[in-house]
C-alpha cells in the first residue's frame, strides 16, 4: 500500500550519513524524501558536534598560542572572552553550512520532510509532523538515525550544573572548577576549550589510559602536556557518587588512582554514545540490532531486509561522519544498482586535542593481537626543523609497516595538525605504497608532512637529512 507520501528512496536522518545518501541518490535518478526530527539539516555533526566543537576549539588554540608565545619574548595581555560573541559566532559558523544543505536539497529537489519518523511495516514509516501524522512509503529505505550520548545510571541529571557535549557546546558560562567524565575524544576536546578559557580541569577516565583506542606511545606527548596544564588526570578511575549541593559537585572516586571527594562547579559527561537502534521502531518490523542497537547490515549496508540499508552512527563502529557519509554514498549507489561494496581499508581517527592525535589503519596493539609480522618506525618532531620552528616539538610520527613487503599498515601521529598529516597516510595505505615510495616522494621543506617521509625514511635506512 502506498502512504500519503511515497518515494523510490526514503532516508531517515538527515546528519551526515543521511544528507550524504539523499544528495547521491537524486543525483543518480531517484525521487527522494528525506525525514527530520530537527528544525535544521546535518545531525549531530553540524549541529551540536564536530563542527561546533572545532569551531571552538579554533579559538582556544588562539589563546593558547597567544598565552605560550610570551616564552618567545611576545606578551599579549589576557584575554577579555565575551561568550555571547563567542557563541554567536559558532552559531554563524554552524548556521552557513546547514543553510547550505538546504540549497543543496533544493537543487536536487530531495523533498525534506521534518517530523520524527518509526517504521510500521517493512514498506512504511509513520511520521509525526507538526502538522499531524503522515505514512511515507518506499521502495528503498536507509536508516542513518544516528547516535545519542549515554548516560551513568544513578546520577542527578536535572542539576544543570551536570552537562554533556552538547550543553558544553552551548557556552553557557565559564566554570571555574570542570570535572571532565571520559578521557575519550570528545571529553578532551570540550577539556581543550574550556581550559583554553579558563576553567580549571580535572579528568577521570575509567581506562589505563586517555583516548584508549589509541596506542599508548602516541597519547605519551598530550599526557605530558595536559599534565601539566590541568589539575589532575585520574586514570584506572571512576566515579561512584555526586553529591549535588548548592556550594559545589561533591564528587567520589573509586579506583587505584582514587582521590578523596572533590567539589566542582560543573561536570561534563563524556563517556561515550550509543546507536539509536531501538528507538526507531525497527525491531518491531524484524529489522536485526545487535544488543548494544547498532543496526546489522552487510558489506553493500543492507539489513536483513534486501531493500532497507542503515548507515552511520547507528550502523557500526567507528562513530565518525567521515565514515557515515562515505557509508551514505555506498547505500545510494547500491540502490542505484551500482557493483559496489564496503572497501575501504581504513577509517581513520583524529582527536583534535592540544596536540592533536591521529591514527589509521592498524594500530601496534593490533598488529600484535593480530600476530602480524609488523616493523614500527618512530620520527621524534625534536628532529623537525618545522616543529622546532614553531616551539611545538613534542609530536611523533609513526608507521607500522608488514615487515617483509615493506608495505604501509598503520599510521599514527601526535602533535599540532596530526589531523591533516594522516591523510597522506592514509592515500599511501589505499595505494598500497611501500616505505620506498613514501620515501622517495619529494615532500616540501621544512614541513610537519616530512615527519612521514622522514619515518618512511628511517625504515629504508636512508635518512640523512635532518631538520
Ligand atoms: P547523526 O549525525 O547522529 O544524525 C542522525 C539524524 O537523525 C539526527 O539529525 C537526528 O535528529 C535524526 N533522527 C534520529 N531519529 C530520528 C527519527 N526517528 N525521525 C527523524 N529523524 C531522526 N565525528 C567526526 O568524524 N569528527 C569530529 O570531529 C567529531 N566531533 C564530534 C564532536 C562531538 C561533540 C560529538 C557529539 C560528535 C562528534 N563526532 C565527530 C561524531 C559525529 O558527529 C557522528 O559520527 C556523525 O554525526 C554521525 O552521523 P550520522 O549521519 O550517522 O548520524
Amino acid at each position: 500500500p502506498r502512504g500519503d507520501l511515497h518515494a523510490e528512496v526514503v532516508v531517515l536522518g538527515a546528519g551526515p550519513g543521511g544528507y550524504t545518501a539523499a544528495f547521491r541518490a537524486a543525483d543518480l535518478g531517484k525521487k527522494v524524501i528525506l525525514i527530520e526530527r530537527y528544525p535544521t539539516l546535518g545531525g549531530v555533526c553540524l549541529n551540536v558536534g564536530c563542527i561546533p566543537s572545532k569551531a571552538l576549539l579554533h579559538v582556544a588554540r588562539i589563546i593558547t598560542e597567544a598565552e605560550e608565545v610570551e616564552n618567545l619574548g611576545i606578551t599579549f595581555s589576557k584575554p577579555k572572552i565575551s561568550l555571547e560573541k563567542l557563541d554567536a559566532w559558532k552559531k554563524t559558523v554552524i548556521h552557513k553550512l546547514t543553510k547550505g544543505l538546504d540549497t543543496l536539497a533544493k537543487q536536487r529537489e530531495v523533498k525534506i520532510l521534518h517530523g520524527t519518523g518509526q517504521f510500521v511495516s517493512p514498506h512504511m514509516l509513520q511520521v509525526i509532523t507538526e502538522s499531524g501524522s503522515k505514512s511515507v512509503s518506499f521502495d528503498n529505505c536507509i536508516i542513518a538515525a544516528g547516535s545519542s550520548v549515554n548516560r551513568i545510571p544513578g546520577l542527578p541529571y536535572d542539576d544543570p550544573r551536570i552537562i554533556d557535549s552538547t550543553g558544553a557546546l552551548k557556552l553557557e558560562k565559564i566554570p571555574k572548577h570542570l570535572l571532565v567524565i571520559g578521557g575519550g575524544i570528545i571529553g578532551l576536546e570540550m577539556a581543550t576549550v574550556y581550559a583554553a578559557l579558563g576553567s580549571k580541569i580535572s579528568i577521570v577516565e575509567f581506562m589505563d589510559q586517555l583516548i584508549p583506542g589509541a596506542d599508548a606511545d602516541l597519547i605519551k606527548p598530550l599526557y605530558k602536556r595536559l599534565k601539566k596544564r590541568y589539575e589532575a588526570i585520574y586514570l584506572n578511575t571512576r566515579v561512584t557518587n555526586i553529591n549535588a549541593k548548592k556550594s559545589g559537585l561533591t564528587v567520589s572516586f573509586e579506583g587505584e588512582n582514587a582521590a578523596d571527594p572533590q567539589t566542582y562547579d560543573s561536570i561534563l559527561m563524556a563517556t561515550g554514545r550509543h546507536p539509536n537502534g531501538f528507538k526507531i521502531g525497527a525491531e518491531s518490523i524484524g529489522i536485526q540490532i545487535d544488543d548494544k542497537g547498532f543496526i546489522r547490515v552487510d558489506n553493500q549496508l543492507r539489513t536483513n531486509f534486501s531493500h532497507i540499508f542503515a548507515i552511520g552512527d547507528i550502523a557500526g563502529n567507528p562513530m565518525l561522519a567521515h565514515k557515515a557519509t562515505y557509508e551514505g554514498k555506498l547505500a545510494a549507489e547500491v540502490i542505484a544498482g551500482h557493483k559496489v561494496a564496503f572497501d575501504a581499508r581504513a577509517i581513520p581517527s583524529v582527536a583534535y586535542t592540544d596536540p592533536e592525535i591521529a591514527w589509521m589503519g592498524l594500530t601496534e596493539r593490533e598488529a600484535r593481537q593480530q600476530g602480524i609480522d609488523y616493523e614500527k618506525v618512530s620520527f621524534p618532531w625534536a628532529a623537525s626543523g618545522r616543529a622546532i620552528s614553531m616551539a611545538r616539538d613534542e609530536g611523533l610520527t609513526q608507521l607500522i609497516m608488514d615487515k617483509k613487503t615493506r608495505k604501509i599498515l598503520g599510521a599514527g601521529i601526535a602533535g599540532v595538525n596530526a589531523g591533516e598529516l594522516i591523510a597522506e597516510t592514509m592515500l599511501a595505505l589505499e595505494m598500497g605504497a611501500d616505505m620506498e615510495d613514501i620515501g622517495l616522494t619529494i615532500h616540501p621543506h621544512p614541513t610537519l608532512s616530512e615527519t612521514v617521509f622522514f619515518a618512511a625514511e628511517i625504515a629504508e635506512g636512508t635518512i640523512t637529512d635532518l631538520f
